[in-house]
């Protein structure tokens, strides 16, 4: 077994054992995060947890091998949203230390608007309430989800990094890897942040963060994508190698959070960018970046996506735009 088949089979290990070994999977707690890190609670936890725990581990189980070829579109089923499709919560895989990457799915709509808080963990802390608090929000008023939409929220992409602390070194997962610099839209083995060099990982989708979510995007195929960060308070859209940019949704989301529509991040080169690799599979993708690392910034963010199932609802046929949920998110 060479070290890239442990470091894939690793996270089933945890949950195999974490009855006795929760502490050595990393299920301690933090007390040095920014925000309150209140998880919204499940109301289907304990059949969710242990289906799809059965499931990711089954999946893990027949798929470790061909884990190791990550970098070249492996085929592997892992549990999704069609898996469970009356299921509000279900895990989609386990970081480094075993922790749940939990995704929630509110509406049953044709379109789906994929959401995703905390790839830059704890340093970006304020985007995983951000996350938690969207998913109590689109939880507690269906009401706010159109009829044409279905709405996935997968509020901490790096569980490990969040329970962390709230520094530089928060950021990468519990490898040391950038998960956002560990994509497959050039990929380098050099990396920055500004002029600090990170760690991308030793090819693309090496980490079992960034490989849970590369294969629930090719199963479920989101309309469209945002990765929330902080704090730059601007907005940029994903692109690989010079493609098309989905202009429309930098504009839509300029206008309704007040964050600046920046088509190029010219601030330093990015390498394995997650947006990038959506884009490349032509799907539109957006970093939105708040504008502090202490809060969540919930309503203007709550507006942006108002604002992006009203584009849907405008531009899709077969939508009645008599409907009065639409008047009323809309106007
Ligand atoms: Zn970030």
């Amino acid at each position: 077994m060479n070290w890239r088949i442990t470091k894939a089979v690793l996270p089933s290990i945890c949950i195999l054992i974490a009855g006795v070994l929760t502490s050595a999977c990393g299920a301690n707690a933090s007390a040095s995060t920014p925000v309150s890190q209140a998880t919204p609670t499940d109301p289907d936890s304990a059949t969710a947890t242990a289906a799809s725990l059965e499931a990711t581990r089954a999946s893990q189980e027949g798929s470790s091998a061909n884990a190791t070829e990550a970098a070249s579109e492996p085929e592997i089923i892992i549990p999704t949203a069609t898996a469970y499709p009356n299921r509000p919560r279900f895990s989609i895989g386990q970081s480094v230390e075993g922790r749940e990457l939990w995704l929630w799915q509110f509406g049953s709509g044709e379109i789906t608007i994929t959401l995703i808080g905390g790839i830059h963990g704890g340093f970006e802390g304020n985007t995983v309430v951000l996350g938690n608090m969207l998913v109590e929000h689109f939880r507690d008023n269906p009401e706010d989800i159109l009829p044409n939409i279905r709405l996935v929220i997968i509020p901490n992409a790096n569980p490990d990094g969040y329970e962390n602390g709230v520094d530089l070194n928060a950021r990468f997962n519990a490898n040391g890897v950038d998960l956002n610099r560990n994509w497959g839209c050039d990929w380098q083995p050099t990396a920055f942040v500004r002029d600090i060099p990170v760690d991308p990982g030793p090819r693309p989708f090496s980490e079992p963060e960034s490989f849970a979510l590369r294969q629930y995007f090719l199963v479920d195929e989101p309309d469209v994508v945002l990765f929330y960060h902080s704090q730059l308070g601007e907005i940029f859209l994903g692109s690989c190698d010079g493609s098309p940019q989905a202009a429309w949704l930098g504009d839509l989301l300029e206008d309704a959070t007040g964050y600046t529509y920046n088509p190029v991040f010219n601030y330093y080169p990015i390498t394995g960018d997650a947006t990038n690799w959506l884009a490349e599979r032509g799907i539109p993708a957006a970093t939105v970046e708040l504008e502090t690392r202490a809060l969540p910034e919930f309503e203007v963010n709550l507006a942006g996506i108002f604002a992006l199932q009203c584009y849907y609802a405008f531009n899709e046929p077969d939508v009645d735009l008599t409907d009065p949920q639409i008047d009323r998110l809309c106007d």
